[in-house]
């Protein structure tokens, strides 16, 4: 008789009580049974599957820590476990989730108006209306706190803004797009909800993606598009409100690393106990089981630290440079145990059919979006030096 498979060795998941515990049980029974089986297919087919968007609504988790507006009101830490647990089984559907759920909810919770959130939130928490993130520009990615040249001006027919946007999640397909530009007047930031129907505003998918390939990525053109004040979301006057949703957003990036990892150790485990090589399982060889340590080391590491960061997320004392450590961290972690499950697979750990290489894949997207390791180690390091080094 096995022990269990089990990627959670310090029991990090008996901290919750029954009714947080039961709802991560139904996320994993639901990822397990509905998305684990047409996954693989999507993702070779660089396709979005659109099937599974009502079932996650029904699970009513998005927008899980907001207040009102149909949400949950949930804490920070059952927010991570949820992320975790869909990106145990599928990165690109956790990565959609967060778009929508963080980047583009998140937006409208922390820098929206009472009238636009009473408007969209209530929408987008049933997944009736889905949203995208547009900070990034096809030459600002890192320096898009200073850097941003996508242009918004306040006329007499409304706001016209003008640039592109690149990378962004959701967007080939989203009702709206929350768009990041700066203002010819006073040169700040501003947010604006920008619908798909709007004259001026265009999206060409990006194909050929070797990570995250289910989830679907845009190019924006916004060329002389005009949006009424009405949509420019009150609160976000500087990059400083763009930040806030980032730091939020990031603490989740964390968790999905987290997730990733757990389900490329879980499957490789599973595998080398079941791969028979000189007459006896590879799990049986000591090289094999080093390498599971270290993987599990890894994420056992990674575990308690999200952990902490969303007990400071909780308790309102979260500040960038923590999001940012947790995010450069795990970001890293998941890299080098992706990579070590694929290794002790052998050649199957190429094959998307055995549940490894996919994860190897997307492992490369997480750590570049939401800052690189550079710029989040930058974040962290201006927190400890007391010095800047980003120019
Ligand atoms: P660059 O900024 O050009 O960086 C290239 C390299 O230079 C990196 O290694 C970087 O760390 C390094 N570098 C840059 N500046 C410095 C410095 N000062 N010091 C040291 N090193 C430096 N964006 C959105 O707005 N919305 C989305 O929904 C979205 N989704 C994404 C999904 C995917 C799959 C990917 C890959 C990206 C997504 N992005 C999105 C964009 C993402 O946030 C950027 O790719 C990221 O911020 C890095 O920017 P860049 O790719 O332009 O790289």
């Amino acid at each position: 008789e096995l022990p269990p498979i089990n990627g959670d060795f310090y029991a990090m998941d008996s901290k919750l009580n029954d009714t947080d515990r039961a709802l991560q049980l139904k996320v994993r029974e639901f990822m397990e049974t509905e998305v684990k089986p047409i996954v693989n297919k999507y993702w070779l087919r660089d396709e979005f599957p659109f099937e599974i968007v009502p079932k996650l609504a029904a699970l009513n988790i998005c927008g899980y820590t907001y207040n009102g507006y149909g949400c949950m009101g949930g804490s920070s830490l059952m927010e991570g476990i949820i992320a975790a647990e869909i990106a145990r089984v599928d990165a690109s559907v956790a990565t959609f989730f967060g778009v929508q759920s963080g980047l583009a909810m998140g937006s409208i919770y922390l820098c929206g108006s009472e009238e636009q959130k009473q408007e969209w939130l209530p929408k987008m928490q049933q997944m009736q209306v889905i949203g995208a993130f547009g900070l990034t520009e096809p030459e600002v990615g890192s320096g898009a706190a200073g850097g941003l040249t996508t242009t918004c001006r306040k006329t007499t027919e409304g706001w016209i803004l003008n640039g592109q946007k690149k990378w962004i999640g959701n967007s080939t397909f989203s009702d709206i797009t929350i768009i990041w530009a700066r203002d010819l007047e006073d040169g700040e930031v501003k947010g604006f909800i920008v619908r798909k129907d709007n004259p001026g505003f265009s999206v060409e998918k990006i194909k050929d993606k070797m990570a995250l390939r289910i989830v679907q990525n845009g190019l924006i053109t916004l060329n002389h598009c005009i949006i009424p004040e009405s949509d420019r979301l009150q609160k976000a006057d500087s990059f400083k409100d763009t930040g806030k949703v980032l730091q939020m957003t990031r603490a989740g990036v964390a968790w999905m690393a987290v997730g990733c990892a757990r389900g490329a150790y879980e499957n490789a485990l599973d595998y080398t106990r079941k791969r028979k090589q000189f007459g006896k399982p590879i799990a049986s060889f000591q090289l094999i089981q080093n390498h599971l340590v270290e993987m599990l080391s890894n994420l056992t590491a990674m575990q308690t630290l999200v952990f902490r960061l969303s007990e400071l997320q909780d308790k309102g004392e979260l500040r960038d440079e923590h999001a940012s450590l947790a995010k450069v961290f795990c970001s890293l972690r998941t890299r080098d145990i992706v990579s070590k499950a694929r290794e002790v697979m052998g050649g199957n750990g190429i094959l998307l059919e055995y549940n490894v290489a996919r994860f190897l894949a997307d492992a490369e997207a997480i750590y570049s979006y939401e800052g690189t390791k550079e710029i989040n180690s930058l974040i962290v390091g201006r927190s400890i030096t007391g010095f800047s080094a980003f120019v």
